[in-house]
């Protein structure tokens, strides 16, 4: 990140990058050790990292957080459960460590499934068709709104979107750019009331899914530039180049997100439960 913003990136339409250079590993290690990544980098971008240096950019890999369940999936909506990486069993921390995605998708998918049919039989929710139909109105609705001419394409504001986040509420961020991605994002949010689709054909139109799917981007983005503003200090993979240091003291708890009314995030925290090991610094 910083030899890009000091200028020592290359430029291409998609983006700034640099060279990650593997060519002292020497072809027999590359060969041995890194089959796969030099497979990818011939595949895809027709360099061979024995040859070249491989261009690489910052990109997210993972969303750490996401809804709120317990370790059987459960959120505190009854009858509401979530597994992989959009829940938050909060086995992570702040920096999921590599390989461990499996434990989200795998263990903890096997185990709200275990629960949801052990709940079955027990619960006393029942379908109800009337919420349902008021919600396929809803959409329904949308999708109408979504139809009206003369309004921005939803691929301009998700490219906007993507830009800001990239930019200013990556790996390294400050008060300064938060504030500025927050202004950024809420305008955003305003310009998706007038978005237009050129067609709400429901069959393979990608853009009418783009367009629905924006709105719930727009709302995580939100959710993201708020909690990292509001915590002042550096943790896993919120680094704070204004707040450099890990402070338990104040900040050893989880951000909760709630919707308010008006659609916007509402901020809270929550107490971190520590059972067998002590949350320490991640070190290489
Ligand atoms: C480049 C990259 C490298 C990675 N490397 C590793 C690694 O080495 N090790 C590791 O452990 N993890 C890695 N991860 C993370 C890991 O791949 C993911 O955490 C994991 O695949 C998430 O699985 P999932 O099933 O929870 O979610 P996903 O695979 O994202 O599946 C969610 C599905 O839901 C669908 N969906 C979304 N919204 C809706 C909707 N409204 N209605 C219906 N369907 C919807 C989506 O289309 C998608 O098919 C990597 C991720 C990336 C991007």
């Amino acid at each position: 990140m910083t030899e890009m913003e000091e200028g020592r990136g290359f430029e291409h339409p998609l983006g700034t990058y640099i060279q990650l250079d593997l060519r002292h590993l020497g072809a027999k290690k590359i060969l041995e050790r890194l089959p796969g990544i030099r497979s990818i980098c011939i595949d895809f971008i027709g360099i061979d990292p024995v040859k070249e240096p491989i261009p690489i950019m910052p990109s997210q890999h993972y969303s750490m957080g996401g809804i709120d369940v317990n370790e059987k999936g459960a959120s505190k909506i009854e009858g509401f459960y979530a597994a992989g990486e959009c829940a938050c069993v909060s086995v992570h921390g702040a920096n999921r460590l590599g390989g461990n995605s499996l434990l989200d998708t795998i263990v903890f998918g096997k185990l709200a499934a275990k629960d949801i049919e052990n709940n079955l039989a027990k619960t006393k929710l029942k379908p109800k068709e009337k919420p349902l139909q008021k919600l396929i109105v809803k959409v329904e609705n949308k999708i109408n709104r979504l139809a009206q001419s003369g309004g921005e394409r939803p691929y301009k504001l998700a490219a906007d979107l993507g830009a800001i986040m990239s930019e200013k509420v990556g790996v390294f961020r400050t008060k300064k750019e938060l504030v500025q991605a927050l202004d950024e994002v809420i305008k955003i949010k305003k310009r998706y009331k007038n978005v237009s689709i050129s067609s709400t054909d429901k069959h393979m139109n990608y853009e009418l899914h783009n367009a629905l799917e924006l709105e719930y981007m727009l709302e995580v983005a939100h959710t993201i530039v708020l909690g990292a503003l509001l915590r002042e200090e550096s943790r896993g993979a919120h680094f704070r180049r204004d707040f450099t240091t890990r402070n338990d003291k104040k900040w050893l708890k989880h951000t909760i997100a709630k919707m308010g009314k008006k659609g916007e995030p509402l901020i809270s925290y929550k107490e971190v439960k520590i059972t067998n090991y002590q949350p320490m610094e991640r070190k290489y």
